[in-house]
């Protein structure tokens, strides 16, 4: 057992994974949540084996499986056709590549296993309703400041959120920004489904107009619908209703026949402004550092967010398990910002080769069939086969 305490505020994906896996270590730790209720929120989450096999190592095989379904394929199509393009094999194929299956979860489902493995652990103490205001570090500790009091630790870990308030305790942190992006969200109760609409699969539809993923969450009881369009709004949260009237517009302005009868069904749209953090700034400062997307928030388009402070919290609990914190978090640091930048950099790229349109789309859909959908599965080896 390691005697420092260590502070976290955010109790989201990164927050509660970085508590269960100091608790693993035997580091003892408190999370600041600002919320009094962790509660529905946002949109399904692909957890891809590269961050599955950390959660199993936490124990959580098993609520997992019961909450998440595990798709056969990521199916790419024409966003306008609805032509198939290619069709990555999952399944038993990505379980036996990657040593643990890719599932799709509800956010919401899985913020609850965490949640509920961090109520068992006799090393946490989950504070919620409380809000993390600053911090301050001396060079024997750390002090948070609460609305009326202070707390003191030997460390504390920024799992903020992008629009992280402990950032600036960082020297050298990037600043927040807009991708010019928004993404649209609604879920469909299995029983009011379009028959044709898949399940079973992650549908990936690619068009100039929008990317559009589907995919089954709930076990399979509703289908989730992300829609992401280049629009310039800004807003904080996860659940700002949107108005479909957007979205059909802007699919009959480009003809997208097949995304537009997504917009047309009747259902509760909400909408999310698709934020940044340049993963080239710095994460850690002394005693205090940044994770997830408080570090390194990315675009969605290859599902690897989460994932990413999935490894973060792996990497860092092991870090401060083994050296002095000020030391740790530099290691941390070193050894998270070259890989994650990779991914954030690739996810950046996959938006703009998702949105082509015209000739080049044609060339793209063309060389994406061309390759098929394993060799096209293999050129993610390097994010789904990583190991800390
Ligand atoms: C449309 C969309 C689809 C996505 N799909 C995927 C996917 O399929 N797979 C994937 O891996 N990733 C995906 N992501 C990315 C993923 O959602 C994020 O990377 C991930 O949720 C970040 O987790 P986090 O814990 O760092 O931040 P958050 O989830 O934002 O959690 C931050 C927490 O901190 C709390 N908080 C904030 N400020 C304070 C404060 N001052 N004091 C105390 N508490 C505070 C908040 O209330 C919140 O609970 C997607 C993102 C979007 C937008």
């Amino acid at each position: 057992m390691t005697s420092i305490r260590v502070g976290i505020a955010g109790a989201g994906i990164a927050g509660l994974t970085t508590a269960l896996s100091l608790a693993r270590r035997g580091i003892a730790s408190t999370i600041i949540e600002r919320t009094t209720q962790l509660s529905e929120v946002g949109a399904g989450l692909q957890v891809s084996p590269n961050a599955g096999r950390i959660l199993e190592a936490l124990g959580l095989t098993e609520a997992l499986d019961r909450a998440a379904v595990q798709p056969e394929a990521i199916d790419l199509r024409d966003g306008e056709t609805g032509e198939p393009i290619a069709s990555l094999p999952l399944g038993a194929h990505a379980h036996q590549a990657y040593g643990a299956p890719y599932r799709l979860l509800h956010r919401a489902d899985l913020q609850s296993i965490l949640l509920e493995a961090v109520r068992r652990e006799g090393l946490i103490d989950l504070k919620l309703g409380v809000e993390a205001e600053a911090v301050a570090q001396a060079q024997d500790g750390v002090t948070l400041f609460l609305d009326d009091s202070a707390l003191s630790f030997d460390a504390m870990i920024a799992a903020d959120g992008v629009r992280s308030k402990l950032r600036s305790a960082v020297k050298g942190a990037a600043a927040a920004r807009s991708s010019g992006r928004t993404a649209w969200r609604t879920t469909i109760p299995i029983g009011m489904a379009p028959r044709d609409l898949p399940q079973e699969r992650t549908t990936v539809l690619l068009s100039r107009a929008a990317h559009v993923v589907i995919y089954p969450v709930r076990g399979g009881r509703q289908i989730n619908v992300i829609v992401v369009i280049e629009e310039d709004w800004r807003e904080d949260g996860w659940n700002a209703p949107g108005n479909a009237d957007v979205l059909r517009q802007r699919f009959d302005q480009d003809g997208t026949r097949y995304i537009g009868r997504l917009a047309e069904l009747d259902l509760p749209w909400t909408r999310w402004c698709l934020t940044e953090v340049d993963p080239g700034g710095a994460w850690s400062d002394g005693r205090i550092a940044l994770i997830g997307d408080a570090a390194h928030a990315m675009v969605p388009f290859l599902a690897q967010g989460a994932a990413m402070a999935i490894e973060d919290a792996d990497v860092l609990a092991t870090e401060l398990a083994s050296a002095p914190v000020g030391e740790a978090l530099q290691r941390y640091q070193a050894q998270r910002r070259p890989r994650v930048s990779r991914v954030w950099k690739a996810a950046r790229q996959a938006g703009q080769i998702y949105h082509l349109g015209g000739a080049m789309a044609f060339a793209r859909d063309m060389t994406m069939t061309a390759l098929g959908g394993e060799r096209l599965l293999r050129r993610y080896d390097w994010i789904y086969g990583w190991r800390p």
